[in-house]
């Protein structure tokens, strides 16, 4: 087998997500074959510096030595056994430190983000109908937002270019304004005084819309959101797929406005970027109203093959470990800071519309290019050639380094970024 058959076959046989394969075809293939911190290697042995953490996943760096331990040694019991019937100590040691983390009680597995969100949903539906409450079988969701690829996820997802094909397939949702907008609030409130006898829960990605662009909130925004659903007897969801672990500065970007949802989905940075892994959190109150006798049909019938893997769970456990261990959060904010600092450079450029940063989650958007012209894509295409890997969205530069990324190593992104964008859109 040769190394040219591997590119062959990836453009003829893989179907890359979110990608046109046949712009891609035209494409030169990157091969990843190892990883070294915050540094990915190709299999010419060029290395990358990991821009956006492989798609937001990874958080203290690739072979971190903690977690491929505890992987190692997890695999050396057994890799796999189910929750159904069963249990295993790395499922319900992560569940406890996870409870004990959220303020939450409750904690029920998946394998990834889209199905944390589905798993929040379901629960939040039946929640209200054990309670006899039956009229309230309806979601609120934000325009821009994204909480994932499955249908009940698109379903709450606003983001038109993904979404939109498929709305026939899926259930009618609200779609409240964008949450940049203290005043979309004023909205929300409308609709819960008018509905609220009819909706389940509020979905919400907090502090800062991931894929829809790095949209960020306006301080208080959540806190007051989460005063609405209390006021109107109406769920709170936090989907923080993106930016739970660390990404906006806290562990969780609801610390950061003192909310606890009645329930928190989980996954990308879970286990460090290491394994598919996810949690949906809940409380008490939820968790109890689905207790009683197996006849009256209040189990929660919902559950996936690869639930609580022992070794996803045990990932996940090293990597809380070293958010301990290294004080991750505390050695963070001198980086965003850093970051900080570094982007005020790219407001120079007369085509970058708005620079959005939330912790080290960052979006520097290009305003309205024509989407034929590519040119985010090409951006990126660019400082791959400077050895950064980034991936854009629409005409957005994302920028989500791993949490142990260095500010020198900040700077050196930053800098390459700003030199692609000048690039491409200026020639020069
Ligand atoms: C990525 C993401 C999801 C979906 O997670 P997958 O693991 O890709 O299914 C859901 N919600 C948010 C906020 C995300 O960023």
């Amino acid at each position: 087998m040769e190394k040219q058959d591997i590119k062959k076959w990836d453009k003829t046989v893989v179907w890359h997500p979110f990608t046109q394969m046949k712009e891609y075809a035209g494409e030169d293939v990157l091969v990843i074959e190892r990883g070294q911190g915050n540094y990915l290697i190709d299999s010419e042995g060029a290395q990358y510096l990991d821009g956006v953490s492989s798609l937001w996943v990874n958080v203290h760096g690739h072979r971190k030595n903690e977690i491929d331990e505890a992987i190692k040694a997890q695999l050396d019991k057994i890799a796999h056994t189910t929750l159904l019937g069963a249990t295993n100590e790395p499922a319900v040691l992560l569940a406890k430190r996870l409870a004990d983390l959220t303020r939450l009680q409750h904690v029920f597995y998946s394998d990834n983000g889209s199905t944390a969100v589905e798993v929040a949903l379901k629960i939040a539906f039946e929640y209200w109908q054990l309670k006899g409450r039956k009229k309230k079988q309806k979601f609120v969701s934000f325009k821009d937002s994204y909480h994932g690829d499955t249908l009940g996820a698109v379903s709450v997802g606003h983001i038109e270019l993904f979404h939109e094909i498929y709305r026939p397939l899926l259930f009618p949702t609200y779609q409240a304004p964008s949450p940049r907008d203290a005043n979309g609030l004023d909205w929300v409130e409308d609709l819960l005084k008018r509905e609220g006898g009819e909706i389940a829960a509020i979905i919400i990605e907090p502090l800062i819309q991931a894929a829809g662009g790095m949209i960020v909130q306006p301080d208080g925004f959540l806190g007051r959101l989460k005063g609405l659903c209390e006021k109107y007897d109406v769920l709170l969801i936090a989907d923080e797929v993106a930016t739970g672990f660390g990404r906006t500065g806290t562990m969780f970007a609801c610390e950061q406005e003192g909310v606890v949802p009645e329930l928190l989905c989980l996954a990308k940075g879970l286990t460090g970027g290491y394994l598919p892994l996810a949690a949906t959190l809940t409380t008490a109150e939820i968790y109890e109203a689905f207790l009683g006798e197996y006849s009256e049909l209040k189990t929660f019938f919902h559950g996936h093959s690869y639930t609580g893997n022992p070794l996803g769970c045990a990932a996940a456990l090293a990597n809380l470990d070293i958010f301990e261990n290294e004080k991750t959060l505390e050695t963070l904010q001198p980086k965003i800071r850093t970051m900080a600092e570094a982007l005020k450079r790219l407001c120079e450029i007369p085509q970058v519309k708005e620079v959005r940063q939330k912790g080290l989650m960052v979006g520097i958007d290009l305003g309205d290019q024509p989407s034929e012209k590519r040119i985010a894509h090409k951006i990126g295409l660019a400082a791959r050639k400077k050895h950064v890997l980034i991936r854009p969205l629409g005409n957005v530069i994302v920028l989500m380094p791993p949490l142990s990324i260095t500010e020198d190593e900040i700077l050196f992104l930053v800098a390459v970024v700003y030199d692609a964008i000048r690039a491409i859109l200026t020639g020069c």
